[in-house]
C-alpha cells in the first residue's frame, strides 16, 4: 500500500439528487479482498433511480454513499489473508486487470451454497459476508474500490477496461439466455433493444439460435438489425405479435428474453412465445403489470426471473474476447468522472444515441 494515496477522489452521494466529487479515505482490503484502481465504470439503469432517492433506506442504506458497480480496473493491493495461498495470490497479483461484479454472496446460505448468490438469503447483512457493491456496500464511482476476489474476474487478453465495464449488462444477458436454455436451432425473441437486449440477442446467437427477432424502434432497433437481428419496429407494424407469428410459421418463438419491463412489451413477449416455451424476464417490471395468468398457465410457459449476473463473468468475457459478442455500438459515450452530471444526463436522456455511458475516474 506504499505508493497508494491515503485519500482518493470519489463521487459522493450526499442525499437524493445531491452529489459531488470529494476527497475520501482510500479503502483497505481485508480478508478475501483486493484494492483496485478503477479505470472504467459504466452507468447502470438502476443508478439514476438510486441517485433520485427512489429506494429510501435500502439503496443506499445511509448517506453519504459511493455507488456505481459496472466497473473494470487494475489490482493495486492484495489483502494479507489472500497471500497465504500462492495460487490465489498469483491469480490476483498486483497489476492484474479485472472486471467487477456487483454481487458477492455470504457464501454460507443455501442459495450461495448452490450457486444462486445474487439471491443470497443474507442479502444486505454485511456481517454475514454479503456485499452488493454500489448498492449496500461502497461502489466504483471513485478512483479506488475494495472488492472480494469472488466479484473480480481477470480480464482476458485483448479486452479493454471499457469493454470490461460492459460485463454487468453482458453478464445479465448471458444469465438470461442460460436461464432460457437457449440452444442450437432455437428461435428467440428479444423485447427492448437496450444494452441488455442487444447482448441478449448476441449471446442467443452465440448459443446457437437459428435466428433472433428483436422488437423495438428507432436507432437501437436499427443497430440490432445492422448486427443481424430480424427487426420488428412496433411503430411501423400494426401488430408486432402477428409479425412474430408470421416469421415463426404461426407457432411463436422457443424462448423470449424480455428486456423492457413495460406492460406493452410484456404482453408482446407472452403472446409471441410458443406453447411450452420459455419466457425470461430480464427487464425489471414495475409492480403494477397485468399478467394474463390463465392463458400462460394453459400454454405451460416457463417463466424465468433474472437477478443480475451470477456465474457468467468468465464465459461472458470469453465470448467478447473471441469476437462472438461485441461491445461496439453498445458502449457509446465516455466521460471523466468529474463530468458525472453531464454523463448522467447523456445516459438518462439518451442524448446522441447514448446506450452505455462510461466514466473514467
Ligand atoms: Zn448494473
Ligand atoms: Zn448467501
Amino acid at each position: 500500500m506504499n505508493d497508494i494515496p491515503k485519500t482518493m477522489k470519489a463521487l459522493v452521494l450526499k442525499g437524493p439528487n445531491d452529489f459531488e466529487i470529494q476527497e475520501a479515505p482510500t479503502p483497505e482490503p481485508k480478508g478475501d479482498e483486493v484494492l483496485c484502481r478503477v479505470k472504467a465504470v459504466a452507468i447502470c439503469g438502476t443508478d439514476p433511480k438510486i441517485i433520485a432517492g427512489k429506494f429510501p433506506g435500502f439503496w443506499p442504506p445511509t448517506f453519504p454513499a459511493v455507488i456505481g458497480h459496472e466497473w473494470a480496473g487494475e489490482v493495486v493491493a492484495v489483502a494479507d489473508d489472500l497471500k497465504a495461498s500462492e495460487k490465489v495470490a498469483a491469480k490476483y497479483a498486483v497489476g492484474t486487470r479485472v472486471a467487477g461484479e456487483a454481487h458477492k454472496g455470504c457464501g454460507i446460505c443455501l442459495n450461495c451454497m448452490t450457486g444462486h448468490y445474487t439471491v443470497c438469503l443474507n442479502y444486505g447483512d454485511n456481517a454475514s459476508g454479503h456485499r452488493h457493491y454500489g448498492f449496500t456496500s461502497p461502489g466504483a464511482y471513485a478512483e479506488y474500490i475494495v472488492t472480494s476476489v469472488k466479484s473480480a474476474t481477470p480480464l482476458p487478453e485483448g479486452l479493454t477496461y471499457q469493454q470490461g465495464a460492459m460485463l454487468d449488462s453482458a453478464g445479465v444477458a448471458l444469465h438470461g439466455v442460460q436461464r432460457g436454455r437457449v440452444t442450437t436451432g432455437d428461435t428467440v425473441l428479444v423485447t427492448g433493444p437496450g444494452a441488455v437486449g442487444q447482448f441478449s440477442f448476441q449471446y442467443s446467437r452465440a448459443s446457437g439460435a437459428k435466428f433472433v427477432i428483436v422488437i423495438g424502434r428507432g436507432p437501437r432497433l436499427a443497430f440490432a438489425e445492422s448486427m443481424g437481428a430480424i427487426g420488428v419496429d412496433y411503430e411501423k407494424v400494426d401488430d408486432p405479435v402477428a409479425k412474430v407469428m408470421e416469421i415463426t410459421g404461426g407457432v411463436g418463438v422457443d424462448c423470449t428474453v424480455e428486456c423492457a419491463g413495460t406492460q406493452q412489451a410484456i404482453d408482446w413477449a407472452i403472446k409471441s412465445t410458443r406453447k411450452a416455451g420459455r419466457l425470461v424476464m430480464a427487464g425489471l417490471p414495475t409492480d403494477t403489470i397485468n399478467v394474463p395468468w390463465g392463458p400462460m398457465t394453459l400454454a405451460e410457459l416457463d417463466i424465468l426471473g433474472v437477478r443480475a449476473n451470477p456465474n457468467t463473468a468468465a464465459p461472458a468475457l470469453a465470448l467478447m474476447a473471441n469476437g462472438a459478442v461485441t461491445t461496439e455500438g453498445i458502449h457509446t459515450h465516455t466521460f471523466p468522472l468529474d463530468q458525472f452530471a453531464e454523463a448522467l444526463a447523456t445516459f438518462v436522456e439518451r442524448r446522441d444515441g447514448a446506450m452505455k455511458v462510461v466514466l473514467e475516474p
